[in-house]
């Protein structure tokens, strides 16, 4: 069956008396050039979040060793059973992506080896997943996700930019995003509210020096774009309990305009200023 077919998959959906569950972002792909472009170049270890018909899973099939894919709606079996049927490399851990441990689901499923991971996020928790997913240091190679665009600009954005914030800083810290393509609304059933883009991050290897405490030097800078059109010494200084003057001093220290704002700030330069802080062993 062609699971890009629209009225392929609605009969196929209704003959298993499936109903689209709107709060679990369930809008399945049927543009048929986005699969085989998601897919492309990936091999090996896949692991896929969220199945739906399984057109992507599919897709990932032919040329992965094996695809993990984790779905969170049961609802879906007697679907998957049947539009999976013959993918020996496939396997379905029903399970809630926000509260599955990739690390251990990793280790136990490829044995130690790398995946990359591969979907068409469910948009009302894409960048929970992606910064959960990332947080938790799993071993992944790579992350090729279809978010909303909207996502796609925040994860993807330069310093200076108005899109650029915690969610920027958290996939540069981490790896090297780029935006692949969007992908306008109608290449889905039901059609969202917003159109969506694909990104891929290639995750660095090993730790990024400098930072010895990831979750500190997070909230550090969560506290640091709390008030983002304020100058940075302001948030800053209150996160820390100490004085606008000494956040002021640490800034020209490490070569920033004492009056810079967060978003002007690269990874790099959020570095640095933590480093001032944390010798200081400041409270956040
Ligand atoms: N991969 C399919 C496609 O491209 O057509 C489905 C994509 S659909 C946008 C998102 C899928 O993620 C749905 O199947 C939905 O049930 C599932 N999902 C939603 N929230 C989830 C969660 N927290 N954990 C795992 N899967 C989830």
């Amino acid at each position: 069956m062609i699971l890009t077919n629209v009225s392929a998959v609605k009969e196929l959906l209704s003959r298993h008396g499936f109903k689209f569950a709107k709060p679990l972002g369930q809008n399945f792909l049927v543009n048929p050039s986005v699969c085989p472009r998601m897919a492309r170049g990936l091999s090996g270890n896949i692991v896929e979040i969220g199945a739906g018909a399984g057109v992507l899973t599919r897709e990932l099939a032919n040329t992965a060793e094996k695809v993990i894919v984790v779905e969170i709606d049961e609802t879906l079996g007697p679907v998957l059973a049947e539009t999976l049927a013959g993918c020996d490399n496939v396997e379905i851990i029903w399970g809630d992506a926000l509260k599955t441990d990739l690390r251990a689901l990793i280790e136990e499923k490829f044995g130690g080896g790398e995946a990359a991971v591969c979907a068409n996020l469910p948009y009302y928790a894409a960048a929970r997943i992606i910064t959960r997913m990332l947080e938790a240091r799993p071993p992944i190679s790579s992350v090729t996700v279809m978010v909303q665009e909207e996502v796609a600009q925040r994860i993807t954005a330069l310093p200076n930019s108005k899109q650029y914030g915690v969610l920027s800083v958290v996939s540069r810290f981490y790896g090297n995003p780029k935006l692949l393509f969007k992908v306008p609304r109608g290449s889905f059933i039901p059609i969202p509210n917003v159109d969506g883009a694909v990104i891929r991050l290639d995750v660095y290897r090993g730790k990024r020096p400098g930072v010895t405490d990831e979750k500190r030097f997070f909230r550090f800078v969560k506290a640091a774009f709390s008030e983002r059109r304020k100058q940075l010494a302001n948030p800053v200084s209150r996160a820390l309990g100490t004085d606008k003057e000494s956040v002021k001093r640490a800034l020209g220290g490490c070569g920033i305009n004492a009056s810079a704002r967060a978003q002007e700030l690269s990874v790099d330069d959020f570095i640095r200023l933590y480093n001032k802080f944390e010798n200081n062993q400041f409270t956040i």
